[in-house]
């Protein structure tokens, strides 16, 4: 059976559709498979999604097309409008091998309970050089705004020991860094029955030698003074953290229904900041919440001026059915949705291009992913987008002095190079 994998949205469902190729790359039988990873984060994901179907069944007539995940769950009756045969949420998804195969034999699809994450593995080297390990899944937060804590299952994470034997396949297969990825990472453990936190996940993760780790997402409620201390002592766990800010203002974080006010986030980023050498930061914001004034909009931009982040991810707000937000008043007019979102964003760029500058005549250790234009290009510790001049191949690290700097990265040169193991 010739199976193809597509993938939408967040980085939880990249490597999803990572695990689910390698499970169906040996699915017997004659004939042509298109799995659809969907998003429902906002209403252009559900777009793209069903864009996504519809394309594949008028392009490849014959196929079967399936749509899995979140858009399986929340938006599943545009899926099947947009053409979907088979359509699976998350709570089936690892089983999709199993439950295309009853698809395929023409027998009626059966669904159970919610996997345990120990099941659900790379089976050895990943599709990308910084490979992803999904180490927890659900959230129990219940943001306004969100559709992922209703759509994800109940909480579960990884033990320790099988996140362990996932990162040394992948530390074996020669992979220079791990990404460690979930829904809500700061809720890591609360469902084990020996509730291990991050920093203990960590901790078991360091004992796999020849690898560095990062995590790809955290709210400010993770960021415990015990995380802080292993990373700031810790050379291999890389030195940046994005923290989702969603906005800067207590108004709209209260009716966002986030964990934390705009002092905590940032005192917990300026603690990180502060404490590990040569960190960056990142965050998201939700531009146009109902609600949100333009003194609200300003003291979110206040409150990342503060903090310099190198990345922003501004996403634009928009009612999603079945959120708690889609019911309050306050609706921003689009346009000026949009005009905050542009403004944000080139605010965003000027903050990058100065984090850049900062690192002028630093040197960094670059995991090289792609080689183009007689450039090696790559990602530093602190998450700058690298270009290395002169030949590196990918999954290999450098170290490499910063000469110079633009808004979408920085330049560097070749000090020494360290062949990742595997490679
Ligand atoms: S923390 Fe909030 S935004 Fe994040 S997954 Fe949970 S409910 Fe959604």
């Amino acid at each position: 059976m010739r199976v193809t994998v597509h993938t939408l949205g967040c980085r939880v469902n990249q490597y999803e559709a990572e695990v689910l190729a390698g499970r169906l790359a040996a699915l017997p039988g004659e004939g042509e498979v298109h799995v659809v990873n969907t998003c429902t984060v906002t209403a252009l994901a559900d777009r793209k999604s069903r864009q996504r179907v519809a394309r594949l069944k008028r392009e490849r007539p014959g196929a079967v097309v399936v749509a899995v995940g979140c858009g399986a769950d929340g938006a599943a009756e545009g899926l099947r409008r947009a053409g979907a045969d088979l359509l699976v949420g998350n709570r089936d998804k690892s089983r999709l091998p199993e439950l295309l195969g009853h698809l395929l034999r023409g027998e009626p699809v059966p669904r159970d309970g919610w996997p345990s994450l120990d099941e659900e593995a790379l089976p050895g080297r990943a599709p990308r050089v910084r490979a992803l390990l999904k180490v927890q899944d659900g959230c129990t937060v219940g943001c306004a705004f969100c559709r992922a804590w209703l759509l994800r299952g109940p909480l579960r994470s990884k033990t320790p020991r099988a996140a362990r034997t996932e990162a040394e396949r992948l530390a074996r297969a020669g992979h220079p860094e791990i990404v460690l990825v979930g829904v809500n990472l700061a809720q890591y453990g609360e469902d084990l029955p020996e509730r291990p936190r991050l920093v203990d996940l960590l901790g078991e993760l360091l004992e796999v030698p020849g690898v560095r780790y990062r995590l790809s997402s955290l709210n400010p409620e993770g960021v415990t003074d015990g995380l802080v201390a292993l990373f700031a002592g810790e050379r291999r766990l890389c030195p940046y953290l994005h923290l989702p800010l969603q906005s800067g203002d207590d108004g709209v974080l209260r009716r966002m229904g986030r964990p934390y006010t705009r002092a905590e986030y940032l005192e917990r980023a300026r603690l990180f900041l502060s404490r590990v050498p040569g960190s960056t930061l990142g965050a998201d914001v939700l531009v146009g919440f109902p609600g949100e004034d333009e003194g609200a909009f300003g003291r979110t931009v206040e409150a990342l001026e503060a903090l310099l982040p190198l990345n922003v991810h501004v996403f634009r707000y928009s009612p999603r059915p079945g959120t708690r937000a889609a019911g309050l008043p306050g609706r921003v007019p689009p346009e000026e949705v949009a005009r905050r979102a542009a403004a944000l964003a080139a605010q965003a760029r000027r903050w990058r291009g100065e984090v850049h500058r900062r690192f002028l005549g630093r040197t960094v250790e670059v995991v090289v992913e792609e080689v183009r234009g007689g450039s090696a290009w790559g990602t530093s510790e602190a998450y700058l987008a690298v270009e290395v001049r002169g030949a590196a191949p990918p999954g290999t690290i450098v170290r490499a002095h910063i000469v110079a700097s633009n808004t979408g990265g920085v330049v560097g040169v070749i000090e020494h190079r360290k062949e990742s193991r595997g490679d």
